[in-house]
């Protein structure tokens, strides 16, 4: 990957004519040792987050070593990029081929399930294995997260405690428990609550966990989604696993996501038309503004104009602008607000920060306008959880007649 040192200096250098996906190694190399360093337990990264080869490298070199994995294509990635890696296999739903493969050709030993149906599944496809490390994924209430996911995984309480009291009777390595927030938990005492709940499914199942795996949803910075800091969540995480019924031996794990690559990348789009406030742009809901398109999420932004040594960073009177990328698909709309600049016009370059989350990494499977280019740059990110940039998005300075970005209060829940 090619170097610059800011993103200001690639569009001095070559005005680029495609959208470029600015990578910052740095911000992933920050985020990881932040987690190895303060959370008092084993990080692994949910590889479904962003699965860029440089993503998985940069967190080995700083000490994330263990993977959480959703199919064999993920297992293939890491098995190249991290050799010798830990990897669970923590999509709740597998079918037989892949756990056979996960178990036998990739050395996977650790499995998520929530039905009893998955459970002897798994034990089959792995030739009645007992070395299985069985993780037995409870439906939580999550308030406070931006998408919950119990909608779709976990078992009741209502259920668990046959299914846990299965599992531990199905192996002789671990049995643990785990239970996922949602996305971008903006409430760190949600993990304690999960705990909670958790701990009275395995004190009516009368068994011990050998993990207890609080999953991902840690947060990242958002205009408008400032969340506390990240040692709240590390320890509310401490206060609810000292309240549970387990045993000095048990491990306690996490598998975050977006707090690990968020910040690492930004895109660099060039504004192609303006019709009102309406931007048409060279990249789109298709490629690297997946999320901006589906989550409707207003992420930070800056404007580079002009050409040569003379392109320049220009700030001033913001108004709040949407987005419409390249396809005639017209969901193929970005709703912002993105604050911009009143006077910007064609030609102008937008940097849309925060986009290393399910965002730039799904170019690589919705790809019809081809890969974006990739370069590395060495400046901060626009805002970071890990000490890196400020701690906030700069607050839009609205020209007059515009309605100011408030934290959303009483935001509907959405699904994932
Ligand atoms: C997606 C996912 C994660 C990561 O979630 P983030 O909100 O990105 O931290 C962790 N664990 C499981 C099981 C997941 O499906």
């Amino acid at each position: 990957m090619h170097t610059y040192h800011t993103p200001l200096d690639l569009v001095r250098e070559r005005s680029p004519e495609h959208p470029v996906a600015l990578v910052r190694r740095d911000a992933v190399a920050a985020a990881a040792r932040w987690f190895q360093t303060k959370f008092k337990g084993d990080v692994l990264y949910a590889v479904k987050a962003n699965p860029s080869p440089w993503v998985i490298e940069t967190l080995v070199q700083n000490g994330v070593t263990r993977f959480d994995v959703a199919s064999i294509p993920e297992i293939a990635l890491v098995a190249e990029h991290a050799p010798g890696s830990q990897m669970a296999f923590m999509h709740p739903v597998k079918s037989r081929r892949s756990i056979s493969q996960a178990y036998f050709d990739y050395g996977v030993r650790t499995f998520a399930l929530d039905t009893h149906e998955e459970l002897a599944k798994i034990l089959d496809a792995t030739g009645g294995a007992r070395d299985l490390n069985l993780i037995v994924r409870m439906a939580v209430d999550a308030e406070g997260a931006n998408f919950s996911l119990s909608g779709k995984f976990g078992v009741t309480p209502f259920e668990a405690p046959s299914l846990l009291l299965a599992a531990r009777q199905a192996t002789s390595a671990l049995m643990g428990v785990s239970f996922h927030v949602g996305s971008q938990c903006m409430r760190p005492t949600a993990y304690q609550a999960a705990m909670a709940q958790v701990s009275r499914s395995l004190i009516r199942a009368g068994v011990f966990a050998d993990v207890v795996d609080v999953g991902g949803g840690f947060p990242s910075i958002y205009p408008g989604m400032i969340p506390p800091d990240m040692d709240d969540y590390f320890s509310a995480i401490e206060r609810g696993f000292n309240e549970m019924p387990v045993s000095e031996t048990t491990e306690l794990w996490c598998e975050p996501g977006r707090a690990l690559v968020a910040e690492s990348t930004s895109l660099l789009t060039r504004v192609e038309l303006r019709k009102g406030e309406a931007l048409y742009l060279n990249d789109g809901s298709y490629g690297s503004l997946f999320d901006a398109a589906h989550v409707k999420w207003p992420f930070p932004v800056k404007l580079y104009r002009g050409e040569g040594a003379e392109a320049r960073e220009v700030e001033g009177d913001l108004k709040p602008f949407r987005f419409y990328g390249p396809t005639c698909d017209s969901m193929d709309h970005m709703p912002g607000p993105f604050y911009l600049p009143t006077d910007i016009q064609e030609g102008d370059f937008i940097e849309i920060g925060m986009l290393g989350a399910y965002g730039v990494a799904m170019t690589t499977r919705f790809n019809g306008f081809g890969e974006t280019e990739m370069v590395e740059v060495t400046d901060a990110p626009m805002a970071s959880m890990f000490g890196l940039a400020r701690r906030s998005i700069p607050a839009p300075k609205p020209a007059s007649n515009v309605v100011r970005l408030s934290r959303p209060k009483g935001r509907k829940r959405r699904r994932k």
